[in-house]
């Protein structure tokens, strides 16, 4: 196996070879940005999903499943959303040799197959809120150049959708979105900020967006999510409303809020390393791999000993592969390093003699378990590694950022750029011009940077309106 690029100076080149090196995706499907899930990078998308449904069914979201066409007489009600999509969707015009009257869209996502069936199942105050999600693929029509997880043309979706009763319970619910995006970026050990696009930058249809960024190195950032306020945008044209309980009728106010396959991409492309694939324990296809090391020597009782951990880690509900193909043990250190595996047991003769495993994480702690209180070992060592890979992940977030004193310093290419921005359109263009990316917006929240606001516009100089705000390179 040749080794793979440097991922500080060939970022993307490593990327692509990382994936391909760690078995997740396939890319030899005949239609440009849709891969192929393989097994083992099925296990990880599992994972994925399951941190993500235990997260917004914790804050009262139910799941649904609307369908995949949406009739373009819906489509085209909200007249921004469909401006925005234009040259994105996919259309079916056909059903056999048939044209169809109506044609159809397959979802690029599904506000409008929704909000029809929304405006017939909210009635009453009492019907509120309503907040359901769905995990289903939906289809854009990329036209830049595809990556596997991070552009894709079939994107794994997740996409809440709710109703509120009013602009303040929508904003709650974008608040209460953030927390939960929260927990589960802890979860894959991805810290991020989120951040308020500028108006030309939002969703197309959205009140305002906020969308979770997270640096890559060298002045880039990557959006792994977005939540969305629409107020009454959609539900005035879907005629989604309700009775209050004073017996007057209001529109709903609505949110939204998705993420995608590209956390599984960011946390390839934030913990990844020269070795391969880092995978915090909670998307690890297997959180411990378990690798007997035979010898003519020893006999069967590394096997032996292998087969009894792997049991047992098994019925104690770690997700847990014995490696015992007839390969050498260091072409097996190798090949789980490259798959990002977090721990990998190794019992050789002398281990299995003295009823102990010895033990390696991923960023190369080494220790040891016995088999006397191994699930607690196990355990103890998969959490030292996560916190490992956390601390880090923040070391990395925090040097990622700079102040930008000058129009001079968004010329280089180091840092995501904090600075001080009035708001004003021209201004956030001269930014993008100048950093040969994009103003990302204002934090919501702290801004990564602890730091007095300077008296002006680092464009105009200007004074009032003045906020922080992040500009990047797109990745
Ligand atoms: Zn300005």
């Amino acid at each position: 196996m040749p080794a793979l690029p440097d991922k500080r100076t060939d970022f993307i080149e490593w990327y692509l070879a990382v994936v391909e090196a760690a078995g997740l995706s396939d890319k030899r499907y005949p239609v440009k940005g849709m891969n192929v899930w393989t097994p083992y990078g099925f296990r990880a998308r599992r994972n994925l999903d399951r941190v993500l449904i235990r997260e917004i069914e914790a804050t009262a979201s139910e799941a649904v499943e609307f369908p995949t066409l949406i009739p373009e007489t819906e489509f085209a009600k909200e007249k921004e959303h469909i401006k925005g999509f234009d040259d994105q969707v996919y259309w079916v015009t056909k059903g056999g040799s048939n044209d169809l009257d109506v044609r159809l869209v397959l979802r690029p996502t599904s506000e409008t197959a929704m909000y029809p069936i929304f405006a017939l199942w909210v009635r009453s105050h009492q019907d509120l809120p309503l907040n359901v999600y769905q995990i289903v693929n939906t289809f854009r029509y990329e036209t830049k150049t595809t990556r596997p997880f991070i552009r894709v043309r079939e994107i794994h979706f997740f996409e809440e959708h709710t109703c509120q009763v009013d602009e303040a319970a929508a904003t709650a619910r974008v608040q209460s979105n953030l927390t939960a995006f929260g927990r589960m970026a802890a979860a894959f050990a991805l810290p991020f900020v989120p951040i308020r696009r500028p108006d030309w930058d939002k969703f197309a249809g959205a009140y305002y967006s906020v969308a979770l960024d997270i640096p890559v190195g060298e002045s880039r950032t990557l959006q792994i999510g977005s939540v969305h306020h629409y107020r009454e945008n959609f539900s005035r044209p879907y005629a989604i409303q309700y009775e209050t309980p004073e017996g007057t009728t209001q529109f709903v106010h609505q949110t939204t809020f998705g993420l995608s396959e590209r956390l599984l991409g960011a946390v390839i492309a934030l913990h990844g390393d020269a070795k391969g694939v880092v995978f915090p324990r909670e998307i690890a296809p297997f959180e411990v791999v378990v690798i007997p090391i035979l010898s003519a020597s020893s006999g069967d009782a590394p096997a032996k000993a292998a087969a009894e951990i792997v049991a047992r880690l098994t019925r104690g509900g770690f997700r847990v592969h014995l490696d015992d193909r007839n390969d050498r043990p260091g072409a097996k250190y190798y090949y789980w390093e490259m798959r990002g595996a977090p721990l990998r047991l190794e019992v050789g003769g002398r281990e299995a003699a003295a009823r102990t495993a010895s033990s390696v994480d991923r960023l190369g702690t080494r220790g040891s378990v016995t088999l006397d209180t191994l699930e607690a070992d196990v355990e103890r060592a998969l959490a030292a590694f996560d916190g490992a890979l956390l601390a880090k992940a923040r070391v990395e977030f925090a040097a990622a950022f700079a102040l930008a004193g000058s129009m001079e310093d968004l010329r280089d290419s180091k840092y995501v750029r904090q600075l001080a921005w009035c708001g004003s359109e021209a201004c956030g263009h001269a930014i993008e011009q100048a950093i040969d990316g994009g103003l990302l917006g204002t934090p919501e929240g702290s801004p990564p940077l602890e730091a007095p606001l300077p008296a002006g516009c680092l464009v105009c100089g200007e004074s009032a309106g003045l906020r922080w705000a992040l500009a990047a390179r797109p990745l």
